[in-house]
């Protein structure tokens, strides 16, 4: 697609907008295909007192064949509400609706990671397992060229654009900042942004996050971040190595305490025994860990490598870091540096809870 076929007519739309809904509010079901992409679709529901909780909402279905989730012979796939969210585009009553797919036999769709990963945290609840998802990006326009770079060249080199401020080292601030705001109001803990080191790369935080709400979040967070930069124009990846050579990559930095990591007395010991068991289990993770993050786990641009586990206190080229400051109070979390930005939450959190507290 030429990017010059991109138009908006925002003004003239708006008086639609201002319509009254008649009584009827709309749903949109989002869910997650199997490319790891978020899709979605919308229905209308009469307005309900006091608002829609998950179990109020039906379940729905899709065609399956045309996301690579089922074959065309037996196609339907269900849509099992599982989180409501306030809609920040259609705002007043009109709802978000994270769905889990099952199949017509009653099993979860082979997409389906959360299904496995909620009994997990069930099960260990009692540890009260706290996450906090970085979640890194690049902007590309039309042309599949991160946004603001030359058409044919590279910009200079990496230093200015992390964090960075001022025109040429960053670009499409406003998409960052409608992102946050659509955030807040859709209830998402998002806990910050930043610019990250490779230009048009941009970074945003939820956290810390209870359980399978982590794995919720962040696909909702993502479908809003997609959602925007479609208005914008802008497409988002990601991919952990969009562009090889010097460049630094993009991750899904997983952070992580339990009740026990976060006891001032005793913390360290808990947040020293996970990571000896997570390295027993390096290759099950990585396996889960988003796909061609072989491109990003180099050893170089702050990550560790793919074949070796390793930890250390504020080291970003090891496979897990301490934060400086935890080491230092001797209580708190840790930072699972392996994880790829295009990872599922829902893989991440779950194999997490297995490795440290066991299978269910
Ligand atoms: P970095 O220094 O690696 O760039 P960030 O500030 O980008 O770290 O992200 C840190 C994340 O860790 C945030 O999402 C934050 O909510 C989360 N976090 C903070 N404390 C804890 C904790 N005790 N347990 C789990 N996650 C935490
Ligand atoms: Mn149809
Ligand atoms: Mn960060
Ligand atoms: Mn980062
Ligand atoms: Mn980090």
């Amino acid at each position: 697609m030429a990017s010059s076929s991109f138009t908006s007519n925002a003004p003239n739309l708006q008086k639609y907008l201002d319509l009254d809904q008649n009584g009827k509010i709309i749903a949109e079901y989002i869910w997650i295909d199997s490319e790891g992409q978020t899709r979605s679709k919308a229905r209308t529901l009469p307005e309900k007192e006091g608002g829609y909780k998950p179990e109020d909402l039906p379940t729905w279905n899709f065609d399956g064949s045309s996301t690579g989730q089922a074959p065309g012979d037996n196609s339907d796939v269900y849509l099992k509400p599982v989180a409501v969210f306030p809609d920040p585009f259609r705002r007043g009553k009109n709802i978000l609706v994270l769905a889990e797919c099952w199949d017509a036999d009653g099993t979860p769709n082979k997409y389906n990671h959360r299904h496995e990963t909620v009994k997990l945290m069930e099960a260990h609840a009692e540890h009260e397992p706290w996450f906090g998802l970085e979640q890194e990006y690049t902007m590309l326009d039309l042309n599949d060229r991160p946004y603001g770079w030359p058409p044919n060249g590279y910009p200079a080199p990496q230093g200015p654009y992390y964090c960075g401020v001022g025109a040429g080292k960053v670009v499409q601030r406003d998409i960052v900042e409608a992102h946050y705001r659509a955030c807040l109001y859709a209830g998402i803990k998002i806990s910050g942004i930043n610019a990250e080191v490779m230009p048009a790369q941009w970074e945003f935080q939820v956290g810390p996050c209870v359980g399978i709400e982590m794995g919720d979040q962040l696909w909702v967070a993502r479908y809003l971040l997609h959602r925007i930069a479609e208005e914008f124009g802008v497409k988002i990846s990601v991919h952990p190595k969009p562009i090889p050579g010097d460049w630094n990559g993009a991750g899904l930095h997983t952070n992580f305490s339990t009740k026990e990591m976060r006891d001032p007395e005793n913390g360290m010991k808990a947040i020293e025994a996970a990571i000896q068991k997570l390295g027993t289990r390096h290759a099950e993770h990585i396996a889960v860990y988003g796909e061609e993050n072989e491109k990003r786990l180099t050893g170089k641009h702050e990550t560790g490598r793919i074949d070796q586990f390793t930890y250390g206190v504020a080291n970003r080229g090891s496979s897990i870091r301490i934060p400086r400051e935890v080491a230092a109070k001797g209580y708190g979390y840790f930072e699972d540096r392996r994880p790829a930005s295009n990872a599922d939450p829902y893989q991440i959190t779950g194999i997490i809870m297995e490795t440290i507290f066991g299978a269910v």
